[in-house]
């Protein structure tokens, strides 16, 4: 059984309005008000349906892949106790979201989703991509699923991420290059917006984080909850106790929602998420809406933005396509000024070698977004006592950051 979180919970947001404090709400045009509330309406009926919870389960386990391991890094372990001192060094353990179909914590996400659209009867799917990986799963599922698949992406993003352009195509999906603005992630989502407005009867929007006008920031972050929830159940077997803390990376924040949320009232447990910093924060060229943007209203939402003096939004720069949103969830910005959670931010350069490392001694190729928060593990983990329990959110694989890589490492493929 669960228990109703307590009045003054963590986990109570958001309010009937959408709002997690001064941030999240919808600020909509009138014409998309209708659907939103539609969505609402829908979500939570099927919340409250377990035939709706059996089926997901299902697909969960056999689709996906599900429960993703809770893996305990004992070279990396072994390599930062070396530098720290006597009885520090604390017990490095990657939740292994790589793993999952499709190689990232996005299934989880668009499969909730996708149920709900099937469930409304809505047979044509749109959704934003930036780098691709949330446009891939997207089409993976509507392929699974026998559903119309339309994804907008930045001509800029269709140009650099040719390979998942391609993959989109051989699952059956149109993709549209967005020619506005800087032909990035935030226009994408601006020209999804557009089209669900148009096509109001048949269409299902399907955001990738936890962004957007309400209820999609508390949607979105319920269908990555099962990352934290198996967390805790695993360490519970292998320990028989909490994590001590946990560390995610920051795009718009969804696979560090969905590890941090079921223990936001456990509060033994320090919790830490990882911004991209890109060249630093200092030279304006980053992706660090908290370190470095301040609060503004973007795709339907009030949250932490980068903004030029004029209030424009700023260009957001990482080494990591996947991180590269000018805005974070705004459960985040909330979350940073009741300062229940950490906010780090990590160099495009402290990310590369994370990356590296975690190669040469755990086997496993990170894709850079989780290499931004193992790169601040290297920093934690050693000042921590050896008892210390600390758990990163291995949210993707590196297959698809092989050829960026290469270039950067001056190694021609
Ligand atoms: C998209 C992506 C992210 C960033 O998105 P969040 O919503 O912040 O989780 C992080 N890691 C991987 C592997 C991704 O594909």
């Amino acid at each position: 059984m669960t228990l109703a979180p307590p009045p003054n919970s963590f986990r109570n947001g958001p309010d009937a309005r959408g709002r997690f404090g001064i941030f999240g709400g919808r600020f909509v045009a009138e014409t998309l008000m209708p659907l939103i509330l539609d969505l609402e309406a829908a979500y939570e009926a099927a919340k409250a349906d377990p035939a709706f919870q059996a089926e997901m389960d299902s697909h969960l386990t056999h689709y996906v892949g599900r429960p993703s391991p809770l893996y305990e890094a004992e070279r990396l372990t072994e390599h930062l106790r070396a530098k720290a001192a006597p009885g520090h060094g604390a017990r490095v353990f990657f939740k292994r979201e790589e793993l999952n179909h499709t190689g990232s914590h996005k299934v989880n996400n668009v499969l909730g989703q996708i149920m709900l659209a099937r469930r409304m009867g809505k047979p044509r799917i749109i959704a934003e991509t930036g780098a691709g990986q949330h446009g891939v799963a997207t089409a993976t599922l509507c392929a699974r699923f026998g559903l119309k698949c339309v994804v907008y992406m930045g001509a800029v993003d269709v140009a650099r991420q040719a390979p998942n352009v391609f993959r989109m195509k051989m699952l059956g999906a149109e993709v549209v290059p967005v020619e506005s603005g800087t032909k990035t992630l935030k226009d994408a989502m601006n020209e999804a917006l557009r089209d669900w407005v148009t096509n109001v009867a048949d269409t299902f929007y399907c955001i990738g984080t936890v962004a957007g006008p309400h209820p999609y920031p508390a949607m979105v972050r319920d269908f990555q909850s099962i990352i934290g929830r198996e967390t805790k159940q695993q360490m519970q077997e292998m320990e028989g106790r909490l994590p001590d803390s946990l560390i995610a990376c920051i795009g718009g924040g969804s696979n560090a929602m969905g590890l941090f949320h079921p223990f936001l009232d456990d509060s033994s447990v320090e919790i830490y998420g990882v911004e991209a910093a890109g060249h630093g924060i200092a030279s304006g060229l980053h992706a660090a809406s908290l370190s470095g943007g301040k609060p503004g209203v973007l795709h339907g939402n009030r949250t932490y933005l980068l903004q030029d003096g004029d209030g424009q939004i700023a260009d957001a720069h990482s080494i990591s396509a996947g991180l590269d949103y000018p805005g974070i969830g705004p459960e985040h910005a909330w979350l940073h000024e009741a300062k229940r959670v950490t906010y780090l931010s990590a160099t495009d350069s402290e990310t590369l070698e994370a990356f590296k490392l975690c190669s040469l001694l755990e086997g496993i190729i990170p894709a850079l977004e989780p290499a931004h928060a193992l790169s601040k593990v290297l920093d934690l983990a050693p000042r921590k006592p050896a008892n210390h329990l600390m758990v990163l959110n291995l949210s993707g694989r590196g297959d698809k950051d092989i050829p960026q890589v290469a270039e950067i490492l001056g190694t021609r493929l």
